[in-house]
């Protein structure tokens, strides 16, 4: 585990370094909560321009300003497209932003599997969302191993969401073949899956390899992007799997009120890729006529 701090040694700086030899840097106005957990270090900061920002382990999660882009793309477009989704499972998103998404659907019930107490009762003293989100009756909060909770659960769900930190620490096993079979085996008939995965641009590897045993494992394997300001260099992945849901043929999204991002414009948008994108997954354009991609 590498337990990398952000701030520099006065304080005055957080850098999240992307590669050895590039990321972005914050100012700090205020240090708002330092920590290492069993788990992994948190910081939590005020920056002029994005607002208070949680980074776990020197990696940006969560930033108030433009934490809407990720939680509308991580939580709707999953949905959206189910045709009923009553039961949902949360694994990660300690932070509470997608666990707030969720419960603007008419849903009955939001488990939200957290490995790190420690993020939760840090997000909950300075990132109000959290405290609202676990009021609400329907929210269930376990503090576990997203892999280990999986294993043991009895229950189904309709819409699972891996809202994990990026492969390192607590966070890697849940970006393997073994942890996606067990969420299959956990999800309904018409079940749904989407997941956070990585930088368009810094992570192609991953996603590649992601995608070979995805595209075996689900009829419906798609990636989709949506831009997220703060993270490696501003545009992220997420993963679409169902056997059933075809999220490019949905007839009705069943969109909430009041969001700031996510429309079903959005939506069919998203799941357009680039061709270099395309290349390096599953989706190759097919030969069409006379050979042509
Ligand atoms: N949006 C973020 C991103 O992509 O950078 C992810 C945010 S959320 C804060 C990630 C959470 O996953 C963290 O709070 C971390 O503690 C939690 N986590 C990491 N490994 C986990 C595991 N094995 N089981 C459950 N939660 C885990």
């Amino acid at each position: 585990m590498s337990h990398a701090k952000a701030l520099n040694a006065r304080r005055t700086e957080a850098r999240e370094y992307q590669t050895p030899a590039s990321g972005i840097f914050f100012t700090v106005a205020k240090v708002l909560y330092t920590g290492r957990s069993r788990f992994q270090t948190i910081e939590v900061i005020r920056n002029r321009d994005y607002g208070r920002i949680l980074l776990l382990d020197g990696l940006v999660q969560t930033t108030e300003r433009d934490e809407f882009y990720y939680h509308e793309m991580l939580v709707h477009p999953a949905m959206a497209s189910h045709p009923k989704p009553e039961r949902v499972l949360i694994v990660g998103g300690g932070d509470g932003g997608a666990l707030r998404e969720v419960l603007k659907h008419p849903v009955k019930s939001a488990t939200l599997v957290e490995i790190d107490n420690q993020v939760i009762d840090a997000c909950r003293a300075h990132f109000p969302w959290l405290r609202a989100a676990f009021r609400d009756p329907r929210a269930e909060l376990v503090i576990a191993d997203g892999n280990v909770f999986i294993e043991k659960t009895p229950e189904r769900f309709d819409v699972i969401l891996v809202d994990s930190s990026d492969p390192v620490g607590p966070s890697t096993v849940l970006h393997q073949e073994a942890f996606y079979r067990k969420l299959k085996s956990r999800l309904k008939p018409g079940g749904v899956i989407a997941a956070q995965a990585g930088s368009l641009m810094l992570h192609q590897d991953s996603h590649a390899r992601k995608s070979a045993f995805l595209a075996k494992m689900f009829r419906h394997a798609r990636l989709y992007l949506g831009p997220v300001p703060a993270y490696p260099v501003g545009m992220w992945c997420y993963d679409f799997l169902s056997d059933r849901v075809d999220p490019t043929a949905a007839r009705k999204l069943r969109v909430p009120g009041g969001l700031k991002y996510y429309n079903p414009d959005i939506h069919r948008a998203a799941f357009a890729l680039p061709n270099f994108i395309k290349e390096r997954l599953w989706e190759r354009p097919r030969p069409g006529p006379g050979g042509q991609a």
